[in-house]
């Protein structure tokens, strides 16, 4: 392992805090000479900095995970989030909470995933769902693998005859669509991928002295793996070193489509983990 200095990973918490979660390339480019170390290894090394962002009250196991893209140079940051006193399969793990971060910021590809330790079935399947997965290697501790060495004989996407994949950029365009809702959490709207239940569905949580956080809803062919936009949105905050109970929440605002909506029951369920009283403005896409 590098010896990063205290000053140094501060310097680097601070960046990913204040970018929701992304190290540019520019950083990446200057930390790979500064240590005369190549990409993969300089990833592995970041780890720990990933992983001191999870909240996890439950497990206590703290998860980093590194979604990288050799296309755009950019790495995307994720760690786990549990909620107390909420069920067990609401937790984001940080394979997704990395995934979700590239997502959420534009890229498009995604070429390793660095993780703290190996994936949990539940993470193979949610890499699964991404575009060109069958090309992403795996970075662990001890190996470097491909999701098709950890996920052989896969369930994917075309097994329920779906031929789009996370991170495809999405097709449905409509810019003059007015609804109720800012211009940005429409976007997100329109972004999200959900070709099993055609729920298109984003989250907005403004605040008042961290700005406003986004999430999207995130399918998954195996149904279980998917990310609620809530869940997805929280992630965000976590990984700019905030949690929901801790800042001053001005609106939460949930878009869904009226015809498939099932994501309103499972946000209050996650927002009723934190303490406080928190109140979901909804809204449906007709
Ligand atoms: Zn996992």
């Amino acid at each position: 392992m590098l010896t990063i200095s205290k000053e140094l990973e501060q310097e680097l918490q601070q960046k990913i805090q204040a970018s929701g979660g992304v190290i540019e390339k520019s950083v990446l480019d200057a930390l790979m000479v500064k240590f005369d170390i190549e990409i993969k290894l300089l990833l592995q090394n970041l780890l720990p900095i990933a992983a001191s962002f999870s909240i996890a009250p439950i497990s206590n196991f703290n998860v980093g995970a590194i979604a990288y893209s050799n296309t755009s140079g950019c790495a995307y940051i994720g760690s786990n989030l549990e909620f107390n006193h909420s069920a067990l399969c609401l937790v984001v793990h940080a394979e997704q909470s990395a995934i979700n971060t590239a997502w959420l910021n534009g890229e498009t590809q995604i070429s390793h995933i660095a993780i703290t330790d190996a994936p949990c079935g539940h993470c193979r399947q949610f890499i699964n769902e991404v575009k060109q997965s069958e090309q992403i290697e795996i970075l662990l501790p001890n190996t470097n693998t491909s999701l098709t060495e950890l996920l052989p004989h896969s369930f994917g996407p075309a097994d329920l005859g779906n031929q789009t994949r996370l991170l495809d950029m999405s097709e449905e365009q409509n810019p003059d669509y007015k609804l109720p809702i800012s211009q940005m959490l429409f976007e997100h709207y329109q972004a999200s991928y959900a070709p099993y239940s055609g729920n298109k569905s984003a989250v907005e949580i403004r605040t008042v002295q961290h700005g406003n956080f986004y999430g999207r809803y995130a399918e998954n062919v195996a149904y279980n793996p998917s990310l609620s936009p809530l869940q997805s949105a929280l992630s965000q905050m976590a990984l700019s070193g905030l949690t929901i109970d801790m800042v001053e929440v001005t609106e939460i605002n949930l878009v869904e489509t009226e015809q498939f909506k099932n994501q309103s029951g499972v946000s209050e369920v996650v927002l009723n983990s934190f303490e406080g009283n928190f109140e979901i403005n909804k809204v449906y896409v007709s």
